[in-house]
């Protein structure tokens, strides 16, 4: 196939990977040239902030455990005010998504650069892209002061995972990837990342649910999520996160729950009108038909495979649906407010994924 003209915009950061790295933490701290880094990480991690302020040792001016999804902004206030009490330069994010977006307000708002430290698969730390919540209402955006100055990824760190997250989470990671192979930005770049990323994290997968412990799945699983990662950061995305985002901000709905049951739908919506992110997917997924080999692979791993037991109720579709094609955004397979019904009644139902566009 020949190729055509693309463009690739690589995002800077440094990153640091492999068993044992969060042990270079407060040698990454001062080589940033970071005197006093405040830690945030959820309630939940609190325990794992503990031990990586105690790491930084004279480098941490304290552990906030308050993050949550979604970033609310009394959080991002109260953050905002530790780390200007505390005169820190810096924040250090230990877990997934939510402390990493706690950790870009701050940058947002205070230029304070970010080191991230993620343990969950939901690439955050790959993107220039913020959120925070106010009255209900979640704002997005982008820019390249919240992007993480530098990122280590310690697969011990993320041994304690719990299955069932791990599962989604990766899912979700896997999401990013089939969503920048047909991005309206792709790049052979990118599709290289996309389908080693796929295929990491699909093979890691499997083994982290018959043995959490596995550290080398373990560190399969976190270099898919990077690559994955960086998909997310390098393009645009298009119907699959414009509904899960619809999903989650309206109806409160699981974040990467509802992208694991959501993408072999999309992936089916979309495959006949992008055959080479379909070719791509299918030589990694090993299947004629990617969109459902992904949604086997959820079945073999106990994923969530219906929106109604994330919580979804059925008249909640035509809304979503209504929400989904108001504004229009680049996707392979043209958007109708009656293939998105049909696409959400699956998905909430629980069906196997169908050519339904
Ligand atoms: P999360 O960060 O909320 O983590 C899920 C749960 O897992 C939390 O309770 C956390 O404490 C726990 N946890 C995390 N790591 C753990 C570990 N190693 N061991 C045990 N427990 C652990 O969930 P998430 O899916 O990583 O992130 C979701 C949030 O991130 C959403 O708000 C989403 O919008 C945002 N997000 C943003 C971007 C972006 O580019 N801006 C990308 C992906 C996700």
């Amino acid at each position: 196939m020949l190729m055509g003209s693309f463009a690739y915009e690589a995002l800077p950061m440094r990153v640091r990977f492999g068993s044992g790295t969060v042990s270079a933490l407060r040698e990454e701290v001062a080589h940033l040239g970071l005197h006093r880094v405040l830690i945030l990480c959820t309630p939940g991690q609190a325990p794992m902030g503990e031990l990586v302020s105690a790491a930084l040792g004279e480098h941490s001016a304290g552990l906030l455990a308050e993050a949550r999804m979604h970033v609310p902004i009394e959080v991002a206030t109260l953050a905002r005010d530790r780390a200007a009490a505390l005169d820190a330069d810096g924040c250090v994010v230990v877990g997934g998504g939510s402390a990493i977006g706690l950790g870009k307000i701050v940058a947002l708002e205070h230029g304070l650069p970010i080191v991230a430290v993620p343990t969950t698969y939901a690439g955050s730390e790959m993107t220039s892209v913020w959120g925070r919540t106010s009255d209900g209402v979640k704002q997005t955006g982008k820019d390249l002061r919240v992007l993480p100055a530098s990122v280590l990824y310690d697969p011990e760190l993320t041994v304690a995972l719990p299955v069932p997250i791990s599962v989604t989470s990766g899912l979700n990671a896997v999401a990013h990837a089939v969503e920048a192979l047909y991005a309206p930005d792709a790049s052979p770049i990118v599709s290289l990342l996309a389908e080693e990323g796929t295929r990491a994290m699909t093979t890691a997968l499997p083994a982290i649910v018959r043995d959490p412990r596995d550290l080398d799945a373990r560190t399969l699983g976190l270099y898919g999520s990077w690559l994955c990662g960086v998909c997310l950061g390098a393009t645009t995305m298009s119907l699959h996160h414009k509904l899960c985002h619809a999903l989650g901000g309206t109806l409160n709905l699981p974040h990467s729950a509802t992208h694991a049951v959501v993408i072999p739908h999309v992936l089916a919506y979309n495959q006949a009108a992008a055959p080479a992110a379909t070719e791509a997917l299918s030589r990694v997924l090993g299947a004629s038909d990617p969109a459902r080999a992904l949604w086997d692979l959820a079945g073999k791993l106990r994923a969530p495979r219906s929106l109604a037991e994330l919580g979804m109720r059925k008249d909640d579709i035509e809304p979503i649906a209504e929400q989904v094609v108001a504004n229009p955004y680049a996707n392979p397979a043209p958007i109708t407010r009656d293939g998105v019904v049909r696409l959400l009644r699956a998905a909430w139902s629980g069906q196997p994924p169908s050519n339904i566009s």
